[in-house]
């Protein structure tokens, strides 16, 4: 190395050194941290899914590798697959009871909890994922979740959304709103309630169970999530008449960590988990539209084609959505704040959603 690049090496070096080093305290003389010397900090993150599940699992690692590494390795998260440490859906629990310090899951599996959790992961036939992140940042999302969850010692983040959901694969085709009466179909959350609305039968079963349910006969349908997970489950060889979205339109996951254990880090820690939440939450979904691109390639190959709903059914599934809000809404105030500041936003965002990306998908 000639000197003069090793001066420009060690002076950029030293720029970094110091950039990272100081806090605005230390800047400002006062007493401070610097991150290199922190003490190291561990936490266990359970999530719902499986080890290396795709996207939403592998995502997870990738979020944990991150805030190794912008922590200069002094914040350490190790992350445990579904039912290693806790059950699949005893995170929330784990969570706010403090037994591990925080999990990746989705908001709706809580809505037992308070009902109000189901609109944090969005509402039928409401708003997508880009409009759903303005909400939670600008629209004062964020804060009704964490007051909510608060009540829990919980303080979550989104960490990941899956853009719009398929509609599901159905063994018969739909050509009316008579078809779905007595339909036995797989699909849980408040789309599963707006389906009841239009006759069909919401059940619900594990993941392991599904494919043979539907090879049998004894459900009639499945909603999943779309391609790139669905092609895995392999529904498309029993059921082959795949539907287009309106129940999930853009499902949000969430990283969520016990409130007292978050508050007691440090300030950097607590951006570090911040940004990195915030990236895991953008890379995720954009992996998920990659993804299923992909599938959608291959599922067309092997001959899956593509339904849309009538109109007569999504037309009855909108009056369905308002019918299961005011239902809600009466036995749940939380809900019908939550669902308030949502539908506020919503009115707000749609028109310009309107005349820019929609208008635009329209004719390109
Ligand atoms: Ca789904």
């Amino acid at each position: 190395m000639k000197r003069r690049d090793f001066v420009k090496g060690a002076l950029a070096a030293g720029a970094a050194v110091s950039f990272t080093g100081c806090t605005r305290e230390m800047i400002e003389g006062k007493k401070s941290v610097n991150i290199a010397r922190r003490k190291k900090v561990k936490l266990k993150i359970a999530t719902s899914w499986p080890a290396n599940f795709p996207i939403m699992g592998t995502g997870v690692d990738r979020f944990a590798e991150k805030v190794k590494a912008m922590s200069g390795g002094t914040l350490e998260i190790k992350v445990y697959p579904k039912n290693i440490l806790v059950p699949a859906l005893a995170v929330f629990d784990a969570t706010s009871s403090g037994q591990i310090d925080g999990f990746h899951s989705g908001p709706y599996y809580w809505k037992g909890k308070n009902p109000a959790f189901a609109l944090f992961s969005g509402l039928p036939l409401g708003m997508v994922a880009s409009e759903l992140n303005c909400w939670m940042n600008y629209g004062g999302g964020y804060e009704l979740w964490r007051e909510l969850y608060g009540r829990y010692n919980l303080y979550p983040f989104m960490g990941g959304n899956t853009g719009v959901q398929m509609g599901g694969w159905f063994r018969k085709p739909i050509g009316s709103l008579a078809d779905l009466k007595g339909l036995k179909m797989r699909i849980p959350g408040l789309g599963g309630e707006v389906m009841a609305k239009l006759g069909v039968n919401p059940i619900l079963l594990p993941a392991g169970e599904i494919y043979t349910a539907l090879e049998r006969g004894t459900i009639d349908a499945t909603e999943w999530v779309g391609p790139a997970l669905d092609i895995r489950m392999g529904f498309y060889k029993v059921a082959p008449y795949y539907y287009t979205g309106w129940h999930e339109p853009g499902s949000i996951l969430e990283i969520t960590f016990n409130k007292a254990r978050f508050e007691s880090l440090g300030d950097e820690h607590r951006a570090i988990l911040h940004y990195a939440a915030e990236s895991m939450n953008s890379e995720m979904y954009h992996e998920f539209m990659d993804q299923n691109a992909r599938a959608l390639e291959k599922l067309k190959k092997v001959g899956v084609k593509i339904y849309d709903f009538p109109p007569e059914v999504i037309a009855a599934a909108k009056k369905a959505v308002q019918q299961v809000v005011a239902e809600q809404s009466a036995e749940s105030d939380d809900f019908k704040r939550v669902y308030a500041s949502m539908e506020a936003y919503y009115r707000l965002i749609k028109p310009w959603t309107d005349i820019s990306e929609a208008r635009y998908l329209a004719i390109r």
